[in-house]
């Protein structure tokens, strides 16, 4: 850490900095509902749970909502009027997210903000700072590590969080956090916090399986769908879709029009590519007619079609799907039994 780029937030000014957010921003935290920790808009300081693991959901939800209006209408009397939704021009915070969910939303990014960029999801991120938190214990089904992230990565972040105890070292890791630092509740870093927050970071890391899963998949990921290898892989696969719903990266989506007498509306909502009607044409043909087709297809737009077309991989590793999935299917396990078959 850069001592300059590090100023500490002690604990007890917490609540009253988060007020002075609220003020200004709409701010997403982790909180409790119920026995859910869920990443959540917030109302008041005291609703955030800044407490061991990762949320539910992921911090996708903020900038591309399950559920997104994009125009209404309403047909009267020979005449159509039509309401766009409005662009978003309230600034927020996400506060508290996981350095996995930060560095998920870095594919969103090139994703929706590439050559044809989504006006939904630009427009909420330019007005959107990510205050990431370090995680000092990886759950044993984070493999972040493996997919080029860790547990203290600041990538995605505008300011990263290391807890340190009584206080936070807090990390600049943009031009917009550095900005952000220079005003408000924090103070100059001593050498021993700098030292402090290092050796955290080390230790987490060194809690988690180092491994890199990329080279000997990439080189066996080539197989064709009639392989026996993908068969064995997916057939307790259900389609539910929960392992792309959760998952930060994941973004497919499908436009609906919801249509009363003289009103509707045009929605976007969330698709899978795990779901049986994802890829059926009008003619009823369906390329990926098996559920065996649709996860190959999962895998391979992870690990081999945005690698190739983005440079980026689909998997952030935050183990989500590793926990959620109802049938208990590892994609770490998939990985691996995908690296070690023999390379075609
Ligand atoms: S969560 Fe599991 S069962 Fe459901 S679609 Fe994903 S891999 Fe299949
Ligand atoms: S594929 Fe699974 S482990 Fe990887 S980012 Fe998505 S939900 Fe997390």
């Amino acid at each position: 850490m850069i001592r300059e780029e590090v100023r500490i937030l002690r604990k007890e000014r917490l609540e009253a900095f988060l007020r002075d957010l609220l003020r200004d921003y709409r701010v997403f935290a982790p909180v409790r509902k119920g026995e859910l920790l869920l990443l959540d808009r917030i109302d008041s300081a005291t609703d955030v749970a800044l407490v061991d693991g990762k949320t539910k959901n992921s911090a996708k939800e903020a900038l591309f909502p399950q559920r997104e209006r994009i125009f209404a209408y309403r047909a009267e009397e020979g005449k159509v009027e039509v309401q766009v939704a409005p662009r978003t021009e309230e600034k927020q915070i996400l506060f508290g997210v996981r350095p996995c969910d930060a560095r998920g939303l870095l594919l969103l990014d090139a994703v929706f903000g590439g050559d044809c960029p989504d006006p939904y999801y630009v427009d909420k991120r330019a007005g959107t700072l990510v205050f990431g938190m370090a995680c000092v214990n990886p759950s044993p089904s984070c493999f972040c590590l493996s997919m080029g992230g860790g547990p203290c990565s600041a990538d995605g972040s505008d300011l990263l969080l290391v807890d340190l105890g009584d206080r936070y070292a807090v990390e600049a890791a943009s031009v917009r956090g550095r900005a952000f630092l220079q005003e408000g509740p924090f103070e100059n870093a001593g050498v021993e916090e700098l030292a402090q927050a290092e050796e955290i970071g080390k230790e987490a890391a060194s809690s988690m399986d180092p491994a890199s899963i990329g080279e000997a998949l990439e080189k066996r990921l080539e197989r064709p769908v009639d392989d026996l290898l993908w068969a064995g892989l997916t057939e307790s696969c259900l389609g539910c879709g929960v392992c792309t719903y959760l998952c930060p990266t994941c973004h497919c989506f499908d436009i609906c029009d919801e249509a009363a007498s003289t009103t509707g509306e045009r929605i976007r909502i969330w698709d899978s590519c795990q779901f049986p009607l994802f890829t059926r044409e009008a003619s009823g043909y369906d390329p990926r007619p098996s559920g065996k087709e649709r996860f190959r297809q999962r895998i391979m737009h992870k690990f081999s079609y945005l690698p190739k077309g983005r440079n980026m991989t689909g998997c952030v590793g935050c183990g989500r799907c590793v926990t959620e999935c109802p049938v208990n299917l590892d994609i770490r396990e998939v990985l691996k039994k995908i690296s070690q078959a023999e390379a075609r």
